[in-house]
């Protein structure tokens, strides 16, 4: 655990006891602060007294005297649609509103650092998609590489859970835009914006909220690297704003599709080789096509920027390969769950819109696609280019009949479940195939989430084989 540090004696304000928010109450605990812990709901309220913790009643009139800060959980608007009742009472008092991830960036470097060889590192990874899987992959090359690496966020621990800091450490972080629009420290040593698109437009008021909220992770500290993917115009502007010229290399420039201009620092994957580029010249060239862990144009991007932040560290590209070779992938992520008889079986089941199932039919040739849940607005009209690829459609869930519309030409069965739609799909396809599960939709007609669909259909597909 990281004790808070900067809080001893006073009060802190905890809103929303989930995961983190129980972290956070346990390390403000650890600081000597005085935590007052509130949750909008009565279930997560009894699940935090089961736990042991002592409740502050937030909604009081008097709640607010004497609080030195309010901390959030990232599933709580503070600003847009419009900001939580308690949080708009917070900020009328006067009382300064954080995150644990503010916490954790003012209280993680303690005077024992003196005496380490190496000082300890920050790593922070945001972006719309390929979060969790460049996160995970910076952790795994470090691993690998022999570094003592611990990953948080929103993706392993919660950040205040973590150890205190080893010599010569490297914390990986993910972190989400609620989470940099809302921190009062973001100071990490090395920053990675993977890419842009559309997302939670909601809480951000559009997309210009939405990039704004990533880009207080460059703009608040300045990190000594900034690793930028350019292939959106914002990406592009964010490298330009970091950099003092052409040839500054505190930005790594990331592509997918592309050789960045120019003869800065960059790091881009093209048909399958991922190439490093510096003053000019050529440094590194790597074949992904062999990486089973990473298909796709998507993973070779999420390889590119995890790549040029252990780079920065000084890891060598040899190093690197080997890592990237023996990097399993995520769970639901493009993951490969069984091969058997020249067709291999994917669990995509995270694809749960269509921006990242276009990018799950892009990855693979001869695809068996899985397909079908609680469908989203505008259903898969956008998935029309990347059907190519589609031998046929298996769909199921509560959108079945309406993807079945929209697919037009593609061979398409309604399977209704995953059972069937496995069973289908495994004994229609032939070597070379892939079935896929990307299903374009929410997963919550059928399952209570993502990972439990995704647990389901890997669990089918084993027992279809070892029948
Ligand atoms: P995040 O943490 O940003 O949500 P993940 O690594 O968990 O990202 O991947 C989420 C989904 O997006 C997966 O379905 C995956 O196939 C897809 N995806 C992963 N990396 C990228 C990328 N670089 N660009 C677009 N889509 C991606």
């Amino acid at each position: 655990m990281i004790p808070v540090q900067g809080y001893e004696g006073r009060k802190v304000a905890v809103l929303g006891l989930g995961r983190s928010g129980l972290a956070t109450a346990r390390a403000l605990d650890a600081g000597g602060a005085v935590p007052c812990l509130w949750d909008d709901s009565p279930e997560a309220r009894d699940k935090a007294e089961a736990a042991g913790m002592v409740l502050t009643d937030l909604t009081r009139a008097d709640a607010w005297d004497g609080v030195a800060a309010l901390i959030l959980s990232p599933g709580i608007p503070h600003l847009y649609p419009e900001p939580n009742r308690l949080v708009a009472r917070a900020m009328a008092a006067g009382v300064p509103v954080d995150n644990d991830i503010g916490l954790f960036f003012r209280s993680w470097a303690v005077p024992g650092w003196d005496e380490m060889d190496q000082t300890p590192k920050v790593i922070a990874v945001t972006g719309s998609n390929g979060k969790s899987t460049t996160t995970a992959l910076v952790h795994h090359i470090l691993q690998v590489a022999g570094r003592p690496t611990q990953m948080a966020g929103n993706i392993g621990r919660g950040v205040l859970d973590i150890d205190p800091a080893q010599d010569g450490e490297v914390v990986v972080l993910e972190l989400s835009s609620y989470q940099t629009e809302l921190a009062r420290a973001l100071t990490p040593d090395i920053a990675v914006f993977t890419n842009l698109s559309p997302d939670h437009l909601d809480r951000h008021a559009g997309l210009g909220g939405y990039f704004a909220a990533k880009r207080r992770l460059f703009s608040e500290g300045g990190p000594d690297r900034a690793i930028v993917g350019i292939d959106e115009a914002e990406g592009r502007f964010l490298a330009n704003q970091m950099s003092e010229g052409a040839a500054d290399d505190r930005v790594i420039r990331i592509s997918s599709g592309q050789k960045p201009d120019g003869p800065g620092w960059s790091v881009f994957a093209r048909k399958g080789f991922l190439a490093e580029w510096r003053k000019g010249r050529q440094i590194a060239s790597i074949d992904l096509r062999p990486m089973t862990g990473l298909p796709g144009a998507h993973n070779h991007q999420n390889a590119a920027a995890a790549y040029a932040a252990v780079r920065v560290l000084g890891i060598a590209p040899k190093v690197i390969e080997d890592a990237l070779a023996s990097f399993a992938g995520l769970p639901h992520r493009s993951q490969l769950v069984a091969e058997a008889g020249g067709v291999r079986y994917v669990n995509d089941s995270k694809a749960t819109n269509v921006d990242s199932a276009a990018k799950a039919l892009q990855a693979f040739d001869r695809i068996r696609w899985i397909a079908g849940g609680l469908g989203k607005d505008g259903g898969i009209a956008a998935l029309k280019p990347y059907l190519k690829s589609v031998v046929k459609a298996y769909l199921i869930g509560h959108s079945a009949r309406d993807f079945a519309l929209e697919l037009g030409d593609t061979p398409h069965e309604i399977c209704e479940t995953m059972d069937r739609a496995v069973a289908r799909a495994a004994a229609e396809a032939e070597p070379g195939d892939v079935v896929l599960l990307a299903p374009a939709a929410a997963s919550f007609d059928q399952y209570p989430n993502f990972e439990k669909r995704g647990e389901d259909f890997a669990a089918r597909v084993a027992s279809l084989l070892n029948a």
